[in-house]
């Protein structure tokens, strides 16, 4: 019996966003240079072209294309900047941060999901990503200032430990809020204070760290 073929939406990724209304020819072309594809779990294969969420296991998800998009977008990202970025997840944001950006520090408090993901961006020839294990609540001192932040997972208060890195004029992009009520937020460093913009309201998986929700029980 032949193979029963994979079933693939009638559109490309950034033909779906552009048709969302995503009109930044960059991001579009980042998302046609990235197969969403390969960062999505054989089991959820069949839905790795549409847009939507989907799980990667350990409870995480796979960010959805057109929130990935928005947060992408507002980084406004010309190519030079040094980006570090919470919740490495899967590795798709980061692949698309790396097409856009000059330098990815990226944070996963999840062995697993850092070394699945690493070994997917390192086997497509990425080069200017350098990857960390822990608590990325706390961000990542070491290599600090960044010109971008984004963070991948839910913040129940403001960042402040992440603001710190952040450079001035830099942009950082979160979702805050609790569980019920999330907002992507951009927050611009302006003379040292923090100027706040909400974009699009959200459901991300929590940050759970320092700064963070507490970690779960275990059982
Ligand atoms: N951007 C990812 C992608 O495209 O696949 C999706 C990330 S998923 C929505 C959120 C990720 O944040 C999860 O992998 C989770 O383990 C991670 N995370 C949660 N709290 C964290 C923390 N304090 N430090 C680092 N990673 C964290």
């Amino acid at each position: 019996m032949p193979n029963r073929p994979e079933r693939r939406p009638d559109a490309t990724l950034s033909e779906q966003m552009r048709r969302k209304g995503i009109r930044d020819a960059r991001i579009l072309r980042a998302f046609d240079r990235v197969n969403r594809y390969r960062f999505v779990p054989p089991t959820e294969r069949i839905r790795g072209g549409e847009d939507r969420a989907l799980p990667i296991g350990l409870n995480q998800t796979i960010s959805q294309p057109f929130i990935v998009a928005v947060m992408t977008l507002e980084l406004a990202l010309t190519g030079t900047e040094k980006v570090l970025e919470i919740g490495t997840g899967s590795g798709y944001q980061t692949a698309i941060l790396s097409e856009l950006a000059d330098e990815v520090f990226t944070v996963e408090r999840h062995a697993l999901l850092s070394l699945r993901a690493r070994g997917i961006l390192d086997g497509i020839g990425r080069t200017n990503i350098r990857y960390h294990i822990g608590d990325g609540s706390l961000g990542w001192p070491e290599h600090a200032p960044f010109d971008r932040i984004l963070v991948t997972a839910a913040a129940p208060r403001f960042p402040e430990p992440l603001f710190a890195q952040l450079r001035e004029g830099g942009i950082l992009v979160a979702p805050l809020g609790d569980e019920e009520d999330q907002q992507i937020t951009v927050i611009r460093k302006q003379s040292g204070q923090p100027v706040a913009r909400r974009v699009l309201a959200c459901r991300f998986v929590p940050l759970i760290g320092a700064a963070g929700y507490p970690d779960e029980p275990r059982e």
